[in-house]
């Protein structure tokens, strides 16, 4: 579904990713791992067009993506999850997916009038499939976090992406929510037969959630391959090495 090939990009005298090649193959979750800095977030900057690489290739189903602007690239059917900025905490949880249903169809309406029904009984099964259906008339900034973070994901899925790109979507949740709502991302994409690539901190999440792990440090692809030969792959294993289950930090320099 996505074909990364010798993927570069350098912030000044920076690699911070290098010679980057990879697969994500149709109805996959593929995580992606390493330390802080190692080129994570780069990548996924890369993948969905906010930053153009220096060289290499990205292609979507086998059209060219590398070098389009985010829009163009989201329209393909790459999406990716971003934390509900603040004028959208300001709506509604089910406005919220409304107006992602009617972006994404390019339908027009005016925001200074109450949004009207546009998609609200597709936003409302989006809603209980996340488990917020009861949430759909709240205040987007009065919601829990680990309600924000299904929120999140659903306005994503809105787009009906064929790929999604979840960049740390489990931050600053304890290892049980993580769990939970890496599970749901499981359960939902493979009903829609989507492809996900992930960041995601916590191994015993990576090692549930996972069909393939990729394991990035300074910029380069130091291991792929399933979930059993990552956890044994030796870099991995020393990255774990008297460090509870976190990755963060490690295999550093
Ligand atoms: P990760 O997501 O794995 O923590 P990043 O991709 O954020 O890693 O960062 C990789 C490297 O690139 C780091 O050294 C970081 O400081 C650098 N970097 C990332 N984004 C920028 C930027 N916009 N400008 C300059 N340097 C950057
Ligand atoms: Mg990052």
């Amino acid at each position: 579904m996505l074909a990364i090939r010798n993927l570069h990009k350098s912030f000044g005298g920076n690699q911070a990713v290098r010679n980057l090649s990879f697969e994500l193959k149709a109805g996959e979750m593929l995580a992606l791992i390493g330390p802080n800095g190692a080129g994570k977030s780069t990548c996924f900057n890369l993948l969905n067009g906010q930053l153009k690489p220096d060289r290499g290739t990205v292609r979507l189903d086998g059209a060219l993506i590398s070098g389009l602007k985010p829009q163009r690239i989201a329209e393909q059917g790459l999406a990716r999850t971003f934390q509900i900025a603040a004028t959208f905490a300001s709506m509604t949880v089910i406005q919220n997916i409304q107006m992602a249903m009617a972006a994404h169809h390019k339908r027009v309406f005016s925001f200074w009038r109450p949004l009207p029904h546009y998609y609200y009984a597709e936003a409302m099964a989006l809603l209980q499939q996340l488990d917020l259906q009861h949430l759909a008339d709240s205040a987007s900034s009065q919601l829990a976090y680990g309600d924000v973070k299904r929120l999140e994901l659903g306005v994503a899925l809105a787009s009906e992406p064929r790929v999604l790109l979840m960049d740390e979507p489990t931050a600053g949740m304890a290892t049980a929510e993580r769990r939970a709502l890496m599970r749901l991302v499981q359960e939902l994409v493979r009903r829609r037969g989507m492809s996900v690539l992930f960041t995601e901190h916590s191994m015993d999440v990576v090692f549930e959630c996972a069909d393939r792990v990729l394991v990035m440090a300074r910029g380069e692809l130091i291991a792929q391959g399933a979930v059993a030969d990552i956890r044994a792959h030796p870099e991995v294993q020393k990255a774990y090495f008297g460090s509870g289950s976190s990755f963060s930090g490690l295999l550093r320099g």
